[in-house]
């Protein structure tokens, strides 16, 4: 089969989240499993900083607009690791600062430069290889889908390859005004309750929803808690709509980059077997926050993340007075949504003996949370799969999360009697429930260093390569395929 994957961002050239990394790593792994794989990103000026004079695969395709048309050229970013790349260079719209917005806002026309994206995809794809499967990721590339089985409907060329959406977050969906169904050259008709028409805005992921041959979402736990009003985003309905061909599969995570016996970011290797090093990586993460006092029984709280609603870090704040008054260092990470940034300068602030926060976007820095750290916090609101609890995990960072999506589904209470489990969950995002999470897990740190280790060692002994979910994939991508033969 012949997979074209179409996505707003990929590792190694542009990344804002985890979507960055899944792109990064399936095309690779369907063509380890025989399959072609194809990535089409934008040529985003970071793209272009890291790929720059690139060769035209196609000089000009003509994207029509209401009133006007658009043109981009297509680049070929050539092959790495057996998948193609091209990149969709339209410069108007991707030579910009940022990728989605900037301080004040998204920007105003991105249903013109996703729309345009999606579209030159499809006209791209003609010309350089129709795939047997197109598989769109998040509101970004939703159009494709949308455009397949509206206005392309009757282009022979196009018209037997199947779609796949993958929804990486359900809170990001593209809302623009209703008149973006005109401005798309898409029929009228399509603006119904039943297709793209969401409280009388016009919804790109709500049509990818509807118009996808399949749906995936990165965690079978998250598969369901979007089809119920609490975590659906409203799209809750049309989700129940498609149960049927809504799969959830498990991110895999690379084990290259993150792995301590291996990690060239961290101070020492260490592994299941001989954890001497993760001190003297504890050691150089406590120097690196300014903490060196910190004493070798306190545990050391680890978060790296955006600073984001979705997050949960209001439980932080509540849990704070009871938490940072103790024996314990929080170290926090993280950029992102100015209310949570100046939460995090506040507990600083206030407790500037037992917290050391960073505000900023550092890799280097975030592996060696992940080592130096006793514990992980995730007290996530939501969280499709999260990438940091398994890392932390493997890195003998004992996680304490809240029980959903991805975090439920990776992450095992730890249970004395029968000394598994890989972390503490709470079932109730309330901070009397984090702070009991919380509080089991510092218990068997102080006062069962035997069962600590345990738990350490299960978390170490989990493995969640990309190998399966690559499996799962291409099943999906199978079962599309038949269908439209
Ligand atoms: P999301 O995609 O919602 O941001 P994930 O847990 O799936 O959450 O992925 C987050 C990724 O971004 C992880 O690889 C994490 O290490 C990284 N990350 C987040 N914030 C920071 C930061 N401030 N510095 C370095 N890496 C970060």
């Amino acid at each position: 089969m012949h997979i074209v994957f179409a996505a707003s961002e990929c590792v190694p050239y542009v990344k804002t989240g985890g979507l960055a990394d899944v792109v990064g790593a399936v095309p690779r792994e369907v063509v380890s499993l025989g399959h072609r794989a194809t990535v089409y990103l934008p040529y985003y000026r970071q793209v272009r900083e890291r790929a720059p004079e690139k060769a035209v695969a196609i000089h000009s395709l003509t994207i029509p607009f209401q009133y006007y048309n658009r043109f981009s050229a297509i680049l070929d970013g050539g092959v790495h690791d057996g998948v193609q790349f091209y990149f969709v260079d339209c410069p108007e719209m991707f030579d910009r600062e940022s990728l989605y917005a900037t301080q004040t806002g998204d920007y105003p026309d991105n249903w013109e430069r996703f729309g345009l994206f999606s579209r030159a995809v499809l006209e791209a794809a003609k010309q350089l290889g129709v795939p047997d499967i197109f598989h769109a990721h998040d509101w970004q590339t939703s159009m494709i889908p949308v455009y397949l089985r509206t206005i392309y409907y009757f282009d022979p060329a196009l018209r037997n390859a199947g779609t796949v959406l993958t929804i990486h977050n359900a809170g990001y969906q593209g809302w623009f005004p209703p008149q973006t169904t005109e401005r798309l050259l898409l029929p009228w008709e399509i603006f119904t309750m039943d297709r793209v028409e969401h409280y009388d805005t016009f919804n790109f992921l709500k049509g990818g929803i509807v118009y996808s041959d399949a749906i995936t979402t990165v965690s079978r736990k998250y598969a369901e808690e979007i089809q119920t009003p609490e975590f659906g985003e409203k799209l809750d309905g049309v989700l129940r709509t498609r149960a049927a061909d809504l799969h959830g599969i498990l991110n895999g995570v690379d084990y290259k980059e993150w792995d301590p016996a291996t990690d060239h970011n961290i101070a020492a290797h260490y592994t299941p077997e001989n954890l001497e090093g993760k001190k003297e990586c504890r050691r150089d993460l406590l120097h690196a926050f300014g903490a060196e006092h910190v004493a070798d029984e306190t545990p050391v709280l680890g978060i790296v993340s955006r600073f984001a609603t979705q997050k949960g870090f209001d439980l932080i704040a509540q849990i704070a007075p009871r938490l940072l008054s103790g024996d314990v260092f929080l170290i926090a990470l993280g950029t992102g949504e100015p209310y949570y940034e100046g939460l995090f300068r506040t507990i600083q602030n206030q407790y500037h003996g037992t917290a050391s926060i960073k505000i900023a976007y550092d890799s280097i820095l975030a592996h060696k949370v992940e080592a130096g750290a006793d514990i992980f916090l995730m007290p996530s609101r939501y969280e499709p799969c999260g990438l940091n609890q398994i890392y932390s995990m493997k890195y003998g960072t004992v996680p304490v999360v809240h029980a959903t999506g991805g975090l439920d589904d990776t992450v095992d209470e730890w249970d004395a009697a029968t000394q598994v489990g890989s972390g503490f969950k709470f079932m109730n995002q309330t901070a009397d429930d984090f702070y009991s999470a919380l509080e089991r897990a510092l218990e068997v740190f102080r006062n069962d260093k035997k069962s600590w280790v345990q738990i350490m060692r299960n978390g170490m002994a989990k493995s969640y390569t990309w190998q399966k979910p690559a499996k799962e994939y291409v099943d999906v991508y199978q079962q599309v395929a038949r269908r439209r033969s």
